[in-house]
């Protein structure tokens, strides 16, 4: 999640985690409750999509990578059991690049790889590179893509750096031409230029196939910016989005009809479930975008279809 990733570790137990826990407790409370009284039409869950699930957005610990909870295992056997519990069938596998660490970053990818190639189909692998690697990056990316990765993770926040530097549209660039998809942390509370940061970023690379986790989080709003661009021809169409985080934090809120209305705006074919474990188990998520209300043939294309499309699932 967008959040825990911008926090530094030795801050971790401040206040702002603190906060968040307290919502998803309270959110996950909501999920396991019968609703006897449903206070607004916009609360009622639409009557479900039940067919197979993509979960986009999971991270994985390796050895070698950094975990994004302290508690989080390492490795995937807690990850496949709540995935399958949950009806997803393909579910991504995250690693996030550090710099100047090209070995880490090599042995991390490959073992993300590896543990994508052991699971039988079930999972991908959602490597990663570190922009300001430069060549190196560009070296790692070639091999990324001869080893069959079809999507890669950028995260400012984490990885600290700024959407609109050269080295940033560089990667997206070469990645665009190994047909790599990038997917981005859509959303930093220190950067309030960066929804248009973006929206440059994939106007000037149409080849590029860009997606933004977390649909811009707090920033959601703002991402109905993709959806007016829908009008005008010189917009690709090559901005997709995750509902990780977002929906299980917003499906219980007043904000739910806002949101479910920018994820219409955009098209729920730019549009895709994810879990961010383990900031949400699969069935937390899975509850968030339920309770947005949206048709079962909006949710088949958000659960399953647009990501089957996107990653040739
Ligand atoms: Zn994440």
């Amino acid at each position: 999640m967008a959040i825990t990733a911008i926090v530094p570790p030795r801050r971790a137990g401040g206040i702002i985690p603190a906060m968040i826990c307290r919502a998803f407790a309270c959110l996950l409370l909501l999920a396991c409750t019968p609703r006897t009284n449903t206070p607004t039409a916009s609360r009622v869950p639409a009557p479900g999509y039940d067919g197979p699930i993509i979960d986009v957005h999971a991270h994985v610990r390796t050895s070698q990578g950094d975990a994004m909870t302290s508690d989080q295992p390492i490795g995937v056997a807690e990850l496949a059991a709540l995935e399958r519990a949950s009806g997803v069938e393909h579910a991504a596998l995250i690693v996030i690049a550090r710099a100047g660490r090209i070995d880490d970053t090599r042995a991390a990818n490959d073992a993300v790889l590896a543990l994508a190639r052991a699971s039988a189909g079930q999972f991908f692998a959602v490597p990663s590179v570190h922009p300001a690697d430069g060549e190196a990056a560009m070296v790692e990316l070639q091999r990324l893509a001869e080893a069959g990765a079809r999507m890669i993770k950028l995260h400012p926040n984490t990885q600290g750096f700024d959407v609109a530097a050269p080295e940033v549209a560089a990667v997206v660039e070469r990645a665009a031409t190994l047909r790599l998809v990038v997917l981005f942390d859509g959303y930093s509370p220190f950067d309030a230029d960066q929804t248009g940061k973006f929206l440059r970023l994939a106007i000037t690379h149409p080849d590029a196939r860009i997606v933004l986790a977390h649909l811009g989080a707090m920033r959601f709003d703002e991402m109905a910016v993709f959806g007016l661009a829908r009008r005008f021809e010189w917009y690709p169409r090559n901005v997709w989005f995750d509902l990780s985080a977002i929906a299980s934090f917003y499906g219980e809120s007043p904000y739910a009809e806002q949101l479910r209305w920018v994820v219409r705006a955009i098209g729920v074919d730019r549009v895709m479930f994810g879990s961010d474990w383990p900031v949400d188990p699969p069935a937390r998520a899975l509850a968030g975008v339920r309770a947005l209300g949206f048709t079962p043939d909006e949710q088949r294309q958000i659960l399953h279809d647009t990501a089957a499309a996107l990653l040739g699932l």
